[in-house]
């Protein structure tokens, strides 16, 4: 069994001393009432919800997994029991619009809620995590029919959701999608031309289970007259069961799941094939405009995503914590520690204990990194002044393929270093920590592979607006190193912020011109041009985090304050680092992965 408490006093820090919280989101229109102390009752309550109701049925969902029989997909026992918890607590609608029965909180409560969810029960929390990106693209372009009939049902959790994109020739490039959308002569419940659907989909998250009366499916479709590519793709709703304009349940609509992957991790996450034979669809959005509802569904769920790497990871720390100062095994190099036990704690050895610290470093830099993105994704969504949202919005834009795949490649790599500290038991079933691993790797793949997250942020979102997107970022992290570079006290965090911010300007410069000339060459970079990116952005919170520790009067730092000190040196000196090999890698240009011909493979 894993060992997890909620880290909230974390999350506090990061939300009220680092980003200051009740200045920057409270204040914002329909968040008044949303204030730290009201956002940390919600949290204890989340907690308590995750800790007591869906981390027992973590183990036992990985056990047993979903099962298939007839079209019908049984998820785990107790699953329908812990999901019904969670929608009377209210949790399906915590962030949804109150006009349609949610509960409007911050997005930023959001996050945090999704981050224990993933902690405690990844599995589970796929089914109204995939509702949620369902209810984003609804609300952003469903008509008002769509959306008063649809959209209380989704926040209320009664009604579930899905994104149905992949297809089994097609994963990455939708351009490909053969999914086919016609009119079908009749009206839908919105009281405009419905459509016949027919296609295949595989790989559908919550396609198909027992944890709600009705499935509403987003599918992506092509209309006859659609041009090729992806700018042909649109987008429908396709309910399981086919809704009256009066919101009651019709007959079955013409969608069924024709079975279930068997998978690696997130067992108890039914993954369906899905056959759309001539099923009632509605427009979302314009015909062929399916692409930008596609990743307004896809941006929220991108970092959605991330976040689940953030939560595994935390999980995977505290285990590896606990079982840490537990095992003995050998001696302190610089003699017993414990003399009266027959060994020492394995937490005495220095490679244990940078295993540890990596753990800790990355997560609670992801965390505040995820703090202040959170943030901003109100600040884009409410902000009375349009300036304010535009900036807001261009940085939530400009971080989300980089949260989405380094917070990612953190969850594995840590869940990995979890088991790597349990030695030869993390590799037993019993402990948890090997499902970890299992679980977090699917993240690197889903919602678009790391890979094209970084292509993501070098081919759209560097060029975009000639820089402006990356001006959100580089313009507060330059501020900060011009205001502190004098500051002796903080010179351990800034000089090597400063380094490393250096060498991503300098990349940056690199990628941009390299890839105006030939766009292998960016292609070649992109993958480590965005883990430089993500480094230097951590070491960005982790000076932040040494500012706000040491204005602190030194006799007045709790335990939890000197913790953050020593690991923000870690990183400084131990992880930060690899920014340099990075940036050497980038400089290497595309040639020595170019060269070998596809023959010689
Ligand atoms: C458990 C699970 C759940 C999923 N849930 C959903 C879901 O709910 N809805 C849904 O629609 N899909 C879902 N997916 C599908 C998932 O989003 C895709 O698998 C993923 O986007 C990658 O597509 P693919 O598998 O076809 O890989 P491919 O597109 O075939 O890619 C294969 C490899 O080639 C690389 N590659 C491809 N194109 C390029 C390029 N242009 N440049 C550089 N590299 C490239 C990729 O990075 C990857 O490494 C799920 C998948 C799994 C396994």
């Amino acid at each position: 069994m894993v060992t997890y408490t909620a880290p909230l006093d974390d999350i506090r820090f990061a939300l009220n001393d680092l980003w200051g919280y009740d200045q920057t989101v409270a204040p914002l229109p329909g968040c008044e009432d949303a204030t730290s102390d009201v956002v940390d009752a919600v949290l204890e309550e989340a907690a308590k919800l995750c800790v007591n109701e869906l981390l027992p049925l973590n183990r036992s969902g990985d056990e047993e997994g979903c099962t298939f029989e007839n079209g019908v997909v049984r998820t785990p026992k107790g699953f329908k029991e812990a999901y019904t918890a969670f929608i009377e607590g209210g949790w399906a609608g915590l962030s949804a619009d109150p006009e349609y029965g949610g509960q409007g909180l911050p997005k930023t409560v959001q996050f945090i809620v999704e981050e224990l969810i993933c902690s405690t029960n990844l599995s589970l929390g796929i089914y109204p995590g995939l509702s949620h990106g369902a209810y984003n693209a609804l609300e952003l372009y469903g008509n008002d029919a769509l959306k008063a009939l649809f959209l209380p049902k989704l926040s209320e959790g009664t009604w579930s959701g899905t994104m149905c994109l992949t297809e089994p020739h097609c994963g990455t490039d939708l351009g490909l999608i053969r999914t086919k959308a016609i009119p079908n002569g009749a009206t839908g419940p919105d009281g405009e031309m419905a459509y016949k659907i027919t296609g295949t989909k595989i790989f559908i998250s919550a396609g198909e289970h027992d944890l709600t009366e009705n499935i509403l499916h987003l599918v992506l479709a092509k209309l006859p007259d659609a041009p090729p590519g992806a700018k042909g793709i649109s987008l429908f709703l396709a309910p399981k069961f086919i809704t009256k304009s009066d919101g009651t349940l019709g007959p079955r609509n013409g969608v069924a799941c024709g079975s279930i992957e068997h998978k690696m991790g997130i067992k108890a996450s039914a993954t369906c094939v899905m056959n759309f034979d001539e099923a009632e669809g509605y427009l979302v959005g314009k015909p062929h405009g399916g692409l930008r509802a596609m990743f307004a569904m896809m941006n929220t769920a991108r970092l959605a995503v991330g976040i689940q790497g953030l939560g595994l990871a935390e999980t995977a720390y505290q285990s590896a914590v606990a079982y840490a100062k537990e095992r003995t095994q050998g001696r302190s190099l610089k003699g017993a520690k414990h003399p009266d036990k027959p060994a020492d704690p394995i937490i005495v050895h220095p490679d244990v204990r940078k295993m540890l610290l990596t753990m800790r470093a990355q997560i609670e830099g992801c965390r505040a990194l995820a703090a202040w993105i959170g943030m901003a994704v109100d600040v884009a969504e409410r902000h009375p002044d349009e300036a304010k949202r535009q900036e807001a919005d261009d940085l939530v834009a400009l971080m989300t393929p980089i949260i989405k795949a380094y917070f990612t490649d953190v969850g594995f790599e840590v869940t990995n270093l979890g088991m790597q500290v349990f030695g030869g038991h993390g590799y037993i079933r019993e402990h948890g920590m090997e499902q970890l691993v299992r679980d977090a790797r699917i993240a690197q793949l889903y919602e678009g592979t790391n890979g094209i997250q970084a292509l993501d942020l070098v081919g759209r979102k560097l060029p975009q607006g000639t820089g402006r997107l990356l001006r959100r970022f580089f313009h507060p992290v330059l501020a900060f190193i011009e205001d502190n570079q004098t500051n002796a006290d903080l010179a351990d965090y800034v000089l090597p912020l400063a380094k490393a911010f250096g060498r991503l300007q300098q990349a940056t410069g690199w990628v941009a011109q390299q890839g105006l000339r030939d766009p292998e060459e960016a292609g070649a970079a992109a993958s480590d041009y965005l883990r430089l990116f993500a480094l230097t952005a951590l070491a960005y919170t982790w000076a932040r985090t040494a500012q706000v520790v040491l204005a602190i009067p030194e006799a007045e730092r709790q335990a939890f304050h000197k913790a953050k000190l020593s690991t923000a040196r870690f990183y400084m000196t131990r992880l930060l680092p690899q920014t340099s090999s990075l940036f050497a890698m980038i400089n290497s240009g595309a040639k020595p992965v170019m060269e070998t011909e596809e023959a010689w493979f």
